[in-house]
């Protein structure tokens, strides 16, 4: 292999590794937007296992670190492994590769809420991990933004493009389901 052959092959292979990551970040927020903005806590299973610890974060932001590893993380887990071995059977390489890094998203957002080691906060300041001033965004007023919890580089797109209240008025518009006012807001 030439050397310009082998720099294309670098090249594609960052590619492919970093947009699977801004995937898992999309993915992180939607799942997110989804849970603030629409969960109740009376739902069946989704509603003490997903939903009422995501209250509890937005109320008591922190609470979350003194849980372990396993507690905080599994039910992000549990899901993106299954549907990650789903897609990669089906042969959607990529998609799983997405997927399982979703899997990471509680724990990312976790390190945006606390001091890390130096090569977190390195990683944090070039927005491939989520900064904590980007994710402390989330937590205060207008409480409409910042759902994605991975990276830096989504949410601003998506804020500045309107996409969440665009993706709320066409679904309300479809099904008649209104967003909930934020929480925190209320
Ligand atoms: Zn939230
Ligand atoms: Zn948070």
């Amino acid at each position: 292999m030439d050397t310009v052959t082998a720099a294309a092959v670098v090249a594609a292979s960052i590619a492919y590794v970093l947009t699977a990551w801004l995937a898992a970040d999309f993915f992180s927020g939607v799942f997110h937007w989804l849970e603030d903005r629409y969960g109740v806590e009376d739902w069946p299973v989704i509603g003490p296992l997903v939903v009422s610890p995501n209250v509890m974060h937005h109320s008591q932001p922190t609470a979350f670190l003194e849980q372990g590893f396993l507690a905080r993380n599994w039910t992000t887990i549990l899901p993106a492994v299954v549907a990650s071995v789903l897609a990669w059977l089906s042969g959607w390489d990529w998609l799983a590769l997405a997927l399982a890094f979703t899997g990471a998203g509680n724990e990312v957002h976790a390190w945006a809420h606390q001091k890390s080691s130096r090569p977190i906060r390195g990683l944090q300041l070039l927005g491939i991990l989520q900064s904590q001033e980007q994710h402390a965004a989330h937590h205060r007023q207008p409480f409409d933004r910042n759902y994605c919890v991975m990276t830096d580089w989504l949410n601003p797109l998506l804020t500045w493009t309107g996409f969440w209240p665009a993706v709320e008025d066409t679904v309300e518009a479809l099904t008649g389901i209104a967003p909930r006012p934020e929480r925190e807001a209320a």
